[in-house]
């Protein structure tokens, strides 16, 4: 038998998943469930190079399909370099169809390394890093207790592009609420711009019910933003991010509204900015219809489905049942729905 972490990003969904160390050594984010109630821990290079033996065994002859590793948990390169590279050397040699081998890692972790030894790993075969920034503003990392500064971003991000690594930075648009919109959105392009990651990874932020936001939001010191107030804040975002060669991707995360903004910001920015504006302009119960078909499902509809007055007609009884049955209103019914698309905390004590 060989372990696995709880959590991967969607685009490591066909990875082999390598755990090298347990849980987040942080863990103190107010917005995230992943590993709450659990305890962090690292795991021996001998214990994960066992776990490999035994992937290989149970994978047999399919191993040769194998092309993608994700390492987990949530900040594996706090492992000490040589034992990265063993590793990721025993998985090349195991699964030598390999070809990409990717990493969550927080920013303090990737500003702590040196260039020469992320080129190291990057010459052992670590070809991607997944970090998530969420916000380049000070004020709401602090808020949300990320343990990061915008500086520490910059810094790291920039030696893994140094190193040849790529990078794909993960935001989090409505993390700020209401009073943090603005300066969320520009300080977050603004930090973007510097480091200009190969990925921008946009994660809807969405309130937990065990979280401290939850009690926030009821006792009204966090004023959560509702989908139209979120697409303006990406409008924001976008508007301030320079078209440079970095991926932005709403496409691989339900929980955006607008899974179609996505694209290479030099070939498409003015396309998304537009297909934001579509949907600004449209009236209010459109709007309402397209948040509630979207977050009652995982699917994405195109906005020409608003275009259907007979899907209007049949959708418009329930949007004025919710109206009227729930206590906090249409709003409140759609963050409800979305807090079902966040990973279970593994422990219902969430400090
Ligand atoms: S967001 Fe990342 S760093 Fe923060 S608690 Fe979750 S896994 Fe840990």
């Amino acid at each position: 038998m060989y372990e696995q972490g709880p959590i991967r990003p969607p685009s490591e969904a066909n990875s082999l998943l390598v755990r090298v160390t347990r849980n987040c050594p942080w863990n103190q984010c107010i917005f995230c469930p992943a590993y709450k109630g659990s305890k962090f821990s690292k795991r021996t290079v001998e214990e994960v190079k066992n776990d490999i033996d035994e992937m290989k065994k149970e994978y047999g002859s399919y191993s040769a399909e194998i092309k993608t590793v994700f390492l987990q948990d949530a900040d594996s390169l706090i492992l000490k370099t040589d034992d990265l590279i063993e590793i990721i050397s025993y998985i090349k040699l195991k699964f030598p169809s390999v070809s990409r081998i990717t990493s969550y890692a927080r920013a303090t972790t990737l500003k702590r390394k040196t260039v020469e030894e992320l080129k190291k790993l990057k010459e052992a075969g670590l070809n991607r890093i997944h970090t998530g920034m969420e916000s380049g503003s000070d004020i709401v990392l602090k808020f949300v207790k990320k343990g990061i500064t915008a500086s520490d971003i910059i810094e790291g991000g920039l030696k893994v592009k140094e190193a040849g690594i790529e990078l794909s930075e993960y935001i989090m648009p409505g993390l700020g609420g209401k009073s943090l919109s603005e300066i969320h959105a520009k300080e977050t392009a603004r930090v973007l711009n510097i480091i200009e990651p190969h990925f921008i990874r946009v994660r809807t932020f969405a309130i937990h019910p065990f979280s401290p936001f939850a009690k926030m939001a009821k006792e009204g010191t966090f004023v959560p933003m509702n989908d139209e107030e979120i697409i303006r804040e990406i409008r924001l975002l976008l508007e301030n991010l320079r078209e440079m060669r970095s991926y932005f991707s709403c496409g691989d995360f339900s929980l955006n509204l607008l899974m179609q903004l996505d694209g290479y910001l030099d070939e498409k920015k003015k396309e998304m900015l537009n297909l934001i504006d579509r949907y600004l302009s449209m009236d209010e119960i459109k709007k309402k219809a397209y948040s509630l078909l979207r977050r009652a499902s995982f699917f994405n509809y195109p906005l020409e489905i608003l275009e259907s007055d007979e899907f209007i007609k049949k959708i418009l009884p329930e949007i004025e049942r919710i109206e009227k049955n729930y206590q906090e209103g249409f709003d409140g019914y759609i963050r409800h729905l979305m807090s079902y698309q966040l990973p279970q905390p593994q422990s219902e004590a969430w400090n």
